[in-house]
């Protein structure tokens, strides 16, 4: 099964004792619990020791009342896990908190390590012994077994590791925060109460009151302790920020390395309507995932959007349903359409990917029972045709709808009047940023950094 680590983190470094810290950070993983719905933990340190609580499924259901008056500190980070049953234990969820010989460590990570098989076979020749099937493990076990200073052994461990990874480390007194040299997965700083907080995403920030500072750099290691706040700068490699944030990961009212989600979301929309016009009675977006998109479609061909599909607020994604069974059955649980809207009218439906295609599938036929006369899917996004390694689920290559057919052929199989797709160009042009800052493997294939053979990744849960 799996692997997949597409996560989301918050950390508190708090000038004095905070009896509610745990709650910050509990408050705060709300906002990002769009980026993981599998398990939730907080661990916090007292300076003396570090407890944690952690579980599966959401953050409302891993904590009670009593677990998070139990953790009061001065130090404290949460994550939120996204994944899949492969790999959905209990032993897997993070904050992972370790005993060596320095003390205790606690880490949370967000991102994939393309050379974890390597490392963790390497270790465990060497004697270690591994209790889960993360590669945040290796990360620790690396940290754990040199006889350096804590900020030494984070950067000699950055030296071995490769591919994605923001992660947020706890010492009993140091916060630690360090992004990927290619900044694949974003992190940013900000401060409330004289305290710092540091998070995947700055929603969380205004959830919990804090302000902005700035974003951790690409291979930077930010240390947050007593005497303040330092950084080291690890060399550069070609930056490569995941677009697949901007295009459905990250919520729409957070900003990416000083980018606007929204923005992004919405001027992608406006440029597919220039790249694929059509001739149609009304804008329908899949929601909310096509929300954004599906405006600035709207707005720039001067078709009205009408809420055409009604989402059930109290169902989850989609995908982190394992069975295609299931998934199936997701579609329908999780969205009604608005039969009078639709009845007898040409539809532009909007969506942000195709992944397997069974989502969109699902939704024309819906549609098109409902009287439609036409449908006519856009998409803003270039078709997905190659796996992730750096932590978001895109599925296997084979899984890939878009892998081996051609868009004639998918247009076909998801039963659409018409079926475009954003060009590469166009969603680059929606970020403002350079093409060659972002990683846009997705959807042409060129890993900036080297990837494992296909399947490789899986072999940590196979054995
Ligand atoms: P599919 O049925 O496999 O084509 O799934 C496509 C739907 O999944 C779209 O509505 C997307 O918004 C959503 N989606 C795309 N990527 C992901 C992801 N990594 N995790 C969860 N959902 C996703």
């Amino acid at each position: 099964m799996p692997m997949r680590e597409a996560c989301g983190l918050l950390g508190v470094f708090s000038s004095q004792f905070d009896g509610s810290i745990a709650k910050t950070i509990y408050y705060g993983l709300f906002a990002l619990q769009h980026r993981g719905q599998e398990s939730a933990g907080i661990a916090v340190s007292d300076q003396n020791s570090i407890r944690y609580h952690k579980g599966l499924g959401l953050v409302s259901e891993v904590f009670k009342e009593e677990d998070l008056e139990r953790l009061g500190g001065r130090i404290a980070i949460g994550h939120v896990r996204y994944s899949t049953t492969g790999s959905n234990s209990l032993s897997n969820a993070q904050p992972l908190v370790v005993k060596y010989h320095s003390g205790e460590l606690a880490i949370a990570h967000n991102g994939n390590l393309v050379n974890a098989y390597e490392l963790r076979n390497e270790l465990e020749q060497n004697g270690a012994m591994f209790h889960t099937t993360t590669d945040s493990e290796v990360i620790a076990a690396l940290i754990a077994r040199s006889h350096k200073s804590l900020t030494e052994a984070i950067f000699e461990c950055t030296e071995r590791i490769q591919g994605a990874y923001s992660l947020l480390l706890m010492s009993k007194d140091k916060l630690i925060a360090v992004r990927d040299p290619n900044g694949f997965r974003p992190l940013c700083i900000g401060s409330y109460n004289g305290s710092y907080v540091v998070a995947s995403e700055n929603v969380a920030f205004d959830t919990i009151g804090a302000t902005f500072i700035r974003d951790v750099e690409p291979g930077e290691i930010v240390i947050f302790e007593e005497s303040g706040l330092s950084s080291i700068k690890r060399r550069s490699s070609r930056r490569s920020l995941c677009v697949f944030e901007f295009v459905y990961f990250a919520r729409p009212d957070s900003m990416i390395d000083q980018v606007s989600v929204y923005q992004t979301r919405w001027k992608a929309g406006a440029i597919l309507a220039q790249e694929h016009p059509v001739d149609a009675d009304l804008v329908v977006a899949v929601p909310d995932s096509g929300n954004v998109a599906a405006i600035g479609f709207s707005d720039f061909s001067h078709i009205p959007m009408g809420m055409g599909l009604i989402k059930n607020r109290y169902i989850g994604r989609t995908f982190i349903q394992p069975s295609q069974r299931i998934r199936n059955l997701g579609v329908r649980l999780k969205l009604n359409p608005l039969r009078e809207l639709i009845n007898a009218k040409r539809i532009v439906l909007v969506d942000d990917s195709i992944v397997r295609g069974t989502t969109m599938g699902q939704i024309v036929k819906m549609l098109k029972d409902c009287g439609a006369k036409e449908v006519h899917v856009r998409i803003s996004s270039p078709p997905i045709t190659h796996s992730c390694y750096f932590g978001i689920d895109t599925s296997t290559r084979k899984e890939l709808i878009a892998s081996d057919n051609n868009i004639e052929s998918i247009r076909e199989f998801i039963g659409a009047d018409s079926l475009g797709y954003l060009s590469v160009e166009g969603l680059v042009r929606a970020t403002g940023m350079r093409k060659e800052d972002l990683c846009l493997a997705c959807f042409i294939g060129d890993y900036p950094v080297e990837t494992p053979r296909e399947g490789k990744k899986y072999l940590f849960e196979k054995r």
